[in-house]
């Protein structure tokens, strides 16, 4: 046994690896107990909104509020053990949650007819702050991204947007205020490449929209041909 593979097997022993969420041993990063008690957003959905709606009812969210995005998709409701892995990822630094979390919403874009037969040329991910960035260590939207990309035949733009203003978390802000909290919060530094693209953004979690229609109206402002979301998560 090399030296190496030695150090290994001795910090598994002291650190075994466990599921984030549960702990269970030899189940890194997510046992599928945990994995198959998210609670999915089935249809039927709006395909502009991508809440769930009762039957063939028009979707009274959209007749209610204008949305840059063409298509909007989360993977699954944020709440129970979804919650507590987006936690997980976000705060807790569980990088390693990121791609198999990923793979969940790359699923979810090629089951889905609305998102899986738009043409698009583009994933970009959300992106957060530089000083956030190197806080955490990663972009929790670049990881997610990375399999949705890869599972979609579609280039990784993570360039396309760039965040140029540090804003308070969404999370910790009184209603009113996340909604203009995020006003000129993004630029998109290469115009050129952007323009009559179609591109597909990914977030972590949808709650007040607010971060993702910003995002769409800078993408949109530097050219884009259109702009749709995909996330992890979403509040219903
Ligand atoms: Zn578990
Ligand atoms: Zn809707």
């Amino acid at each position: 046994m090399s030296a190496s593979a030695a150090i290994l097997g001795l910090l598994d022993l002291l650190f075994p690896p466990k599921c984030s969420l549960c702990g269970l041993i030899g189940a890194d990063p997510l046992c599928p107990a945990c994995a198959g008690s998210f609670s999915l957003i089935q249809a039927p959905y709006c395909d502009r909104c991508g809440y769930p709606r009762v039957g063939d009812l028009a979707c009274t969210r959209c007749a209610d509020h204008e949305s840059p995005l063409i298509l909007t998709r989360a993977y699954g409701v944020y709440e129970g053990a979804l919650r507590d892995a987006v936690h997980a990822l976000k705060y807790r630094s569980r990088a390693r949650l990121g791609p198999p979390l990923g793979r969940l919403m790359a699923a979810c874009a090629l089951t889905d007819p609305g998102l899986a037969s738009e043409s698009w040329h583009a994933v970009v991910p959300v992106p957060i702050h530089p000083a956030r960035c190197r806080q955490r260590g990663f972009n929790q939207s670049d990881l997610l991204a990375q399999p949705v990309a890869l599972a979609l035949g579609t280039p990784l733009e993570s360039g396309w947007l760039a965040r140029c203003r540090r804003t308070a978390p969404q999370a910790r802000l009184p209603w009113e205020r996340r909604l203009t909290n995020l006003r000129g919060a993004f630029r998109a530094p290469d115009p050129g490449s952007v323009r009559g693209q179609r591109v597909l953004l990914i977030d972590d979690v949808l709650t007040t929209r607010s971060t993702v229609s910003e995002a769409a109206r800078t993408l949109l402002m530097a050219g884009a041909g259109a702009v749709g979301a995909l996330a992890l998560a979403m509040d219903v």
